[in-house]
């Protein structure tokens, strides 16, 4: 059991993935490259709608030691894992080889090699993960995983011109959706490479583009509480794929290219045209798309203080009660979580990641963080808490 407080900063972690290569490797790392994982503060299951979304990353890194090698071999160690190192032939590479997590830097591997990044005559790597970013909270572990791996392996082959940041972020989300099979959007990738400090994200995930807001909470004196229920999500097997189905299927049933292309004064519609369960659904997509919105535009005027605080926080609840009841992505612990923060005093609380189990977050005043952290600790004993502060993104530790 953990309480609020942060781990903080990367150096401790990149020393440890660095001892890691020595030990398995028997040999001295040519860098560490690290990436962080991120909440998302709002715009939940919009990302793969075209729509907005507002993350930031946080200050847990998956850090990666890596150094070339000339036999064309990929090979893979993690802290979090058995320490057995797993080894790939490079000519093997294809999705789903191989089987487990080596398949998220194979598959970062496989999508750099594939666009050209990687040349032909590249030898191989051995690469050695340690992280302190939750793994399988809704936290964006896999997307860290694969973006310290594609800094990793296109700094070792002396390719890092032919990788953009943004080239980073979709090759990323290529070989998660491709390789390792997970029908993730581009957030958990983007907000790995462009985290900033001090700083959310607005992205228009049609766009791409990009536009950093200040979000220093701590002025306001507030905090972000991130609550991981330690109830573990499979994305690749829960309900993902199917909420993501169902978008596709009712953009096509409504005639426009995405969710995204809708405003409330197309729900309407959208219910005389749609089964019940599926008009819920796209209820959810375009209202919180019209909330990343308002909740960009609170950020625009200034501080979260006052009624701006208070109007931001309803946003985030609102959030919540979308997607439990509308998208119905929700689970009774985070249910639990959210409600108990709230009557903690939380200014407001919601899921965070794709939802089926992971995390929530809370908007929390300073002086109030114990409490809430006290209250939900109460009510669910074994989730591990934590304040977020927005970080930096992907970048070469040492
Ligand atoms: P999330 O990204 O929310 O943490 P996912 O289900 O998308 O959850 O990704 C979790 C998976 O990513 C794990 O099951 C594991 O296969 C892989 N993974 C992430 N980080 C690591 C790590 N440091 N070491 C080994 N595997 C990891
Ligand atoms: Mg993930």
């Amino acid at each position: 059991m953990n309480t609020a407080g942060t781990v903080g900063t990367v150096g401790p972690i990149a020393a440890e993935a660095a001892r890691l290569f020595e030990s398995a490797y028997g040999r001295t790392a040519g860098g560490v490259w690290a990436a962080p994982g991120r909440v998302n503060v709002i715009g939940e299951h919009t990302d793969y709608n075209e729509g907005f979304v507002l993350p930031m990353a946080i200050d847990r890194y998956t850090a990666v030691a890596a150094a070339p090698r000339t036999d064309g071999l990929l090979c893979v160690v993690s802290a979090a894992g058995d320490h057995r190192v797993t080894e790939i032939a490079l000519s093997d590479l294809a999705p789903r080889v191989p089987h487990g997590w080596p398949a998220y830097p194979a598959g970062v591997a496989w999508a750099l090699r594939g666009a050209g990044v990687l040349p032909s005559r590249f030898g191989g790597a051995d690469l050695a993960f340690a992280s302190t970013v939750p793994i399988g909270a809704g936290l964006s572990s896999s997307a860290a995983l694969e973006c310290s791996t594609g800094m990793a392996l296109a700094a070792i082959a002396d390719a890092e011109v032919r990788l953009s940041p943004a080239e980073l972020a979709r090759l990323s989300q290529y070989a998660e959706n491709v390789y390792a099979g997970v029908p993730c959007g581009p957030l958990d990738q983007l907000s790995s490479v462009f985290g900033a400090e001090g700083g959310v994200l607005f992205i228009d995930t049609r766009s791409l583009e990009i536009a950093v807001h200040p979000f220093d909470l701590a002025v306001a004196e507030l905090t972000l509480l991130v609550i991981d229920t330690g109830v573990s999500h499979d994305l690749g097997e829960s309900g993902y794929p199917a909420r993501r189905a169902s978008c596709e299927k009712a953009a096509a049933v409504l005639g426009v290219q995405a969710l995204r292309d809708l405003t409330t004064a197309d729900l309407d519609r959208a219910a005389a045209q749609l089964d019940e369960t599926t008009a819920r659904r796209v209820r959810h997509v375009v209202t919180e798309n019209e909330r990343v919105e308002r909740f960009v535009s609170l950020l625009k005027l200034g501080e979260l203080t006052g009624p701006r605080l208070n109007a931001a926080g309803e946003l985030l609840t609102a959030s919540h009660a979308s997607l439990r009841d509308d998208f119905e992505v929700s689970c009774d612990e985070l249910d639990v979580v959210v409600d108990t923060a709230l009557r903690a005093g939380a200014h407001g609380a919601r899921m965070t990641g794709g939802g089926f189990g992971g995390s929530a977050i809370a908007l929390v005043s300073l002086d109030r963080a114990e409490r809430v952290t006290a209250s939900v600790l109460d009510a669910l004993p074994e989730a591990e808490i934590f304040q977020a502060v927005p970080a930096r993104g992907a970048h070469r530790v040492a």
